[in-house]
């Protein structure tokens, strides 16, 4: 690692300081809080101050934070330096920092964490030596050197590989021109800027519910904090609206961020961007390089990256004129982080804008049911576009019954997934020449392998979950951490042979038996497996858009934004996935994804057709998607989870606690429990074994807190956890407003 260069090496003994530039330096590191350091007497060590602070051994980022705490006395203090050109984040987002590790109960050094993603970009910047034109011109030149001094003719600074290709020479050639005087170097940024977008590159003709839409986005543009709520079917035009409040927000000189899930983070999206703006956006999310990191992460500070397409840490780059936040697909789970600091972009995005006073835009089809609340209920202003841009018309839904089509006692109906009416509507699909997709919300081959003569289950050793059949790869794997082997020939309990059957259908399975009743299309599986891999994937779906294949089998990774103009059917190999495991927020996800996925049939002129294949064609998720009733389905969840008291009525706070050791973690979980003060409206349940008891080896207990809205579950929770001794070898994580249940 480099190091992180201080301003002036005189600093590093300093003369006696005086008392004022004593101040809190806020470390990244899930430290309780900022640290008191000595600061050189010149420096402006205001709040914001990136620093280089000794710790230990090592020297690490610090921000100065605030006053210091004197708890330390004077002359044992250590000396932090300013960096050279001394960088500042800017203030309103250490005010967000605060705001929140406050909220989400972690260490504000955790937050700040995210804040700082990029040591690079705090690095001193390297140069690139370029060459211009001289002013010697040597006295007899070969058509070689001509040529090189022809393109360098415009006065433009290029690097010797740059000059000897321009001018289809050897780099020999320009050496010795450099040699000659004739070509001069000079420094360049580490690099090339980022171009600018330019709002008015290809500005689209707006339809009436649409322009409205975009009307009050580019007025909110130019306030001050404002929440939107954008909310219309796939393909009405989302994105067309909220680039309007992009143009009108760069049109007044501000910095804008657009979120988008990971998943939906794909060329796609940027050349989409690229044909509204004239140019790609600047990128941020985990797939980037360090280098990538350090020039996005500077030209963001900077002020010179004007709109940031990027996925949930985005939010905590140090945007110096942030004028305007997107969330895109804001109901996704993927916004909520898992690990580490737990928070959920889309809520802390709304505190963001808050606290920089600028408008921010949620979008979806299926917001999620706070969001609905919240602008149903006047907090946010509720943007609806009504149909679908264009002809495009939204398909039908069609139920198909399981418990009619599967249950044929013959040997043949097992391993049976595509029901008649499917194969007939895929039948019908391929001789017309359309393309369908086939979804099922399941990686692998089979969810589980079983010993027809010992009833032996595969499971993984390190965690509650079963091995899932990669067919393909012949292994078993663990969808949690990774465990795998390779696909058993025996059981390993019994020792018979041929005893091992899968159960149940992955997409590999269901791409088997199409590839069985057609042996003549073709298809393809995306599946957002690693067993995949990101390329494959991204190779399925290009294929699919230059209709290189008739179907697209994939599990959710197909779900989200494409758009195939000649999809025309969609099925859906088992809709009641995932559709009752005892979460508050199970219905609504089904629902979210299968009209997220029902969305890709029709998108233009061609009319689409869903089919559901469902055990349960009575249940509201089913009934809703079938009769195209999202409002009536989300007043009937408003009115449950009113009722139940639950999320966004109350609020929700989950703890698990794990660790290696099982017993001590229950103790630890139990002592908690009893720990737990009694307070109005405020209910703690369990412990009880986690969903995955035991996840990469981790044994894992959950408590969970039931309050009032009413209730500071924030002060609630210090109180609580503050005085609780915890072993180093057991973790207490802390989710406030839980999205999963695992
Ligand atoms: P959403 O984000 O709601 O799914 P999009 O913005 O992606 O919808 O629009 C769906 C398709 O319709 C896209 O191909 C888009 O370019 C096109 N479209 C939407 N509105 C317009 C418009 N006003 N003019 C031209 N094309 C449009
Ligand atoms: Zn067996
Ligand atoms: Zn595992």
């Amino acid at each position: 690692m480099t190091r992180l260069r201080p301003r002036q090496a005189s600093f590093l003994s300093p003369p006696a300081l005086p008392e004022k530039q004593v101040m809190g330096v806020l470390l990244p590191l899930p430290l309780a809080g900022a640290y008191d350091y000595k600061l050189p007497a010149d420096c402006n060590a205001a709040r914001g101050l990136v620093v280089a602070a000794p710790l230990g051994t090592r020297e690490v980022l610090g921000v100065v934070w605030g006053p210091a705490e004197g708890a330390v006395g004077d002359n044992r203090l250590k000396i932090a330096e300013p960096l050279e050109g001394a960088p500042v984040l800017p203030e309103k987002l250490c005010d967000f920092i605060d705001w929140v590790a406050d909220y989400t109960l972690n260490p504000t050094g955790a937050i700040l964490a995210m804040a700082l993603r990029s040591r690079g970009a705090f690095e001193p910047e390297a140069r690139r030596i370029a060459y211009v034109k001289g002013e010697t011109v040597p006295a007899r030149l070969s058509d070689a050197r001509r040529r090189v001094l022809d393109v360098a003719a415009d006065g433009l600074a290029r690097s010797v590989p740059g000059l000897a290709e321009d001018a289809n020479v050897s780099s020999a050639v320009v050496r010795g021109l450099i040699r000659a005087g004739a070509l001069q170097p000079t420094e360049l940024p580490e690099f090339a800027p980022f171009p600018l977008p330019d709002p008015d590159y290809a500005a689209p003709t707006l339809n009436p519910d649409q322009e409205q839409a975009a009307g009050v986005l580019r007025e909110a543009a130019v306030g001050g904090f404002s929440a939107h709520l954008l909310d219309g079917v796939t393909g009405s035009g989302k994105t067309e609206v909220y680039f309007e409040a992009v143009a009108a927000a760069l049109k007044a000189g501000k910095q804008v961020l657009i979120l988008l899930p990971e998943i939906a983070l794909t060329v796609q999206f940027l050349e989409r961007f690229a044909r509204r703006f004239g140019m790609r956006p600047t990128e941020w999310h985990s797939d980037l390089s360090q280098k990538e990191r350090r020039r996005a992460y500077r030209a963001v500070m900077r002020g010179e990256a004007r709109v940031v397409v990027g996925a949930r840490s985005s939010l905590f780059l140090p945007f110096p004129e942030l004028g305007l936040i997107v969330v895109d697909e804001e109901h996704e789970q993927a916004f909520k982080q898992q690990d580490g600091a737990i928070y959920h972009a889309r809520d802390m995005a709304v505190v963001r804008a808050r606290i920089e006073g600028c408008p921010v835009v949620l979008a979806s089809a299926t917001p999620s049911l706070e969001s609905f609340v919240n602008a149903t209920g006047g907090r946010y202003r509720h943007l609806i576009l009504r149909g679908r841009h264009g002809i495009a018309e939204l398909p039908e839904v069609r139920l198909i019954d399981m418990r009619n089509e599967r249950d044929a006692p013959d040997e043949a109906a097992r391993g049976q997934w595509l029901s008649p009416p499917l194969r007939t509507a895929l039948e019908k699909t391929l001789t017309a020449g359309e393309q369908a997709m086939l979804f099922l919300n399941r990686r692998g081959y089979a969810p589980l392998t079983l010993c027809e003569a010992c009833g032996h289950k595969f499971t993984c050793p390190h965690c509650s979950a079963w091995l899932v059949e990669h067919k393909y790869r012949r292994r078993l794997a663990c969808h949690q951490c990774g465990y795998e082997i390779p696909a058993p020939s025996e059981c390993p309990e019994c020792h018979e042979s041929g005893t091992l059957i899968p159960c149940g259908p992955g997409v590999e399975r269901v791409a088997e038996e199409f590839a069985r009743f057609f042996p003549n299309a073709r298809y393809a599986i995306a599946s957002s497996d690693t067993m995949h891999g990101p390329a494959e994937t991204q190779a399925a779906i290009r294929a699919m858009m230059k209709r290189e294949i008739d179907v697209l089998i994939g599990t959710q990774i197909v779900a989200k934004g494409h758009h195939f103009p000649q999809l025309t059917l969609v099925g859906v190999v088992d809709a009641d996935l995932g559709g009752s495991d005892g979460d508050v927020r199970a219905r609504e996800r089904t629902f979210q994804l299968l009209h997220q996925v029902a969305g890709r049939a029709g998108r233009a002129e061609k009319p689409g057709q869903v089919m559901l294949q469902t055990r349960n064609p009575g249940d509201a998720v089913m009934q809703a998607l079938a009769c195209g009733d999202r409002d009536g389905f989300y007043e009937q969840e408003r009115v449950f989870r009113e009722a139940a008291a639950a999320p966004p009525f109350g609020r929700l706070v989950a703890i698990v606690v794990s660790g290696a050791n099982g017993e001590q973690v229950r103790e630890i979980a139990r002592a908690l429990r009893k720990a737990a003060p009694s307070a109005m409206d405020v209910k703690v349940w369990g412990p009880t074994p986690a969903f995955y008891a035991l996840l990469r080896g981790q044994t894992r207990e959950r408590l969970l807190v039931q309050a009032a809205k009413t209730v500071d579950v924030q002060a609630y929770l210090k109180a609580w956890l503050a005085p609780v001794k915890v072993p180093s070898a057991v973790r207490v994580a802390v989710d406030v407003d839980p999205v999963s249940f695992f």
